[in-house]
């Protein structure tokens, strides 16, 4: 295996170990290294920790497969806009993790209820033109134009989107945004929250942690304990 489809495995061994696996949904992309018009991708019909030399997917940037025995997700178009409005992001990631879909439910502004909720103080995008999946060109359009210059985004009942410039980094923002969609939903059974991090020092704090190191290390502490 390349270090390219190693890399979009272990992308995908990482988020399902960390619980954001829906079954065979949730998929995973990474530009492709010779061609920016091309990006492999997590085949349909299969688990986010199922990916193979031999079953990853290399889509163009209209959507069309164009190599790879695995069958092509319908909700491919995320991918294939972000990539064309994102030049400088290299990878795409859509599940449904739980506790971002159910915190995207309650209509509220994620807050900086914990560290986490301090990495998206910046703003978080929420997609509600519906709450249908993203099956062609022009929904994937009206996400990547909803998502605009961020790195993460939720869509309404139905899950997340990251991107940046680097797969550890978008993994991490998954996991980040997950967490703090996790730790909101526990104040707000507790009775919501009442105090949280003022939004300045939340933009502060959250900076902190912009650093590619951090992503790597994060990325790789998971992967050792998937065993590898
Ligand atoms: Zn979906």
């Amino acid at each position: 295996m390349d270090k390219y489809r190693k890399l979009l495995a272990d992308a995908g061994r990482v988020l399902a170990h960390e619980g954001q696996g829906d079954y065979v949904a949730g998929h995973v992309s990474l530009r492709h290294p010779d061609d920016p018009s091309l990006f492999l991708m997590k085949p349909a019909g299969i688990g986010l920790e199922e990916m193979t030399d031999e079953n990853i997917i290399t889509v163009d940037i209209e959507g069309n497969k164009v190599s790879g025995s695995g069958g092509r997700h319908n909700e491919v178009f995320i991918h294939s806009e972000v990539l064309r409005a994102r030049p400088e992001c290299q990878a795409v990631i859509h599940t449904h993790a739980i506790y971002a879909v159910v915190f995207s439910s309650l209509g509220k502004q994620l807050q900086a209820v914990s560290n986490d909720g301090a990495f998206f103080a910046n703003g978080l995008p929420v997609f509600d033109e519906t709450t249908e999946l993203i099956i062609d060109q022009a929904r994937g359009k009206s996400v990547a134009r909803t998502l605009g210059d961020k790195g993460a985004l939720l869509l309404r009942n139905h899950g997340i989107v990251t991107t940046a410039t680097t797969m550890e980094e978008a993994v991490w923002l998954a996991l980040k945004l997950n967490q703090s969609c996790h730790a909101q939903l526990m104040a707000e059974w507790a009775g919501g929250p009442k105090l949280v991090g003022d939004p300045q020092q939340a933009k502060v704090k959250g900076s902190y942690a912009a650093r590619p190191d951090i992503f790597r290390g994060t990325f790789n502490y998971v992967l050792r304990r998937c065993g590898g």
